[in-house]
């Protein structure tokens, strides 16, 4: 695909039709945190969604066994740069895998469910676009992905 400006609003929502029919069916809670103004990167639109489907995916089945699952959405954008977050409230990353997930392969999912290249497909991308994949948990509970990317001029 080609480079261009993208709109990072018009981006998640491309990513989260995807998931449109298992989220109508299901309790999964979906919070956006962002404001109406536009954000910009300079990206591969469907790269960068590939990027959000990924991550939301692995949030999604997560929180299979959650009570009261909520993804929470957002972006946050000062003048130069652009963060994206995809949190749930799932059990989180066990800290002896954090420096692993990203590694072509690592899944602890059973096989047929997980190949284990999403999160290394995704970091790959988001390094091709000079930006960063970052993994953290939540202190209470869950998994916090972060994408940061150059901002736009608009
Ligand atoms: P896959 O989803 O095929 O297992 P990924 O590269 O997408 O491969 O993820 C690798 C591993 O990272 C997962 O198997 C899981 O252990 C962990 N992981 C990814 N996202 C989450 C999340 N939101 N919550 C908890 N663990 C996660
Ligand atoms: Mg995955």
């Amino acid at each position: 695909g080609a480079m261009t400006a993208v709109s990072v609003q018009a981006c998640i929502d491309y990513a989260l039709r995807l998931y449109q029919a298992r989220l109508r069916s299901s309790e999964v809670e979906i919070i956006r945190h962002w404001t109406d103004e536009a954000i910009w990167v300079h990206a591969d639109l469907v790269r960068l969604e590939q990027v959000l489907v990924n991550l939301i995916g692995n949030a999604l089945q997560a929180m299979a066994d959650t009570p009261e699952p909520k993804l929470t959405l957002a972006i946050d954008a000062d003048d130069r740069h652009v963060r994206i977050s995809v949190a749930d409230n799932g059990p989180g990353i066990p800290e002896e895998h954090l420096s692993r997930i990203f590694e072509p392969f690592f899944t602890t999912k059973t096989p047929g469910s997980g190949l284990g290249l999403g999160l290394s497909i995704s970091s790959r991308i988001i390094d091709d676009l000079g930006g960063r994949l970052n993994a953290a948990n939540l202190t209470g509970a869950g998994a916090l992905f972060t994408i940061t990317l150059t901002r736009d001029g608009d």
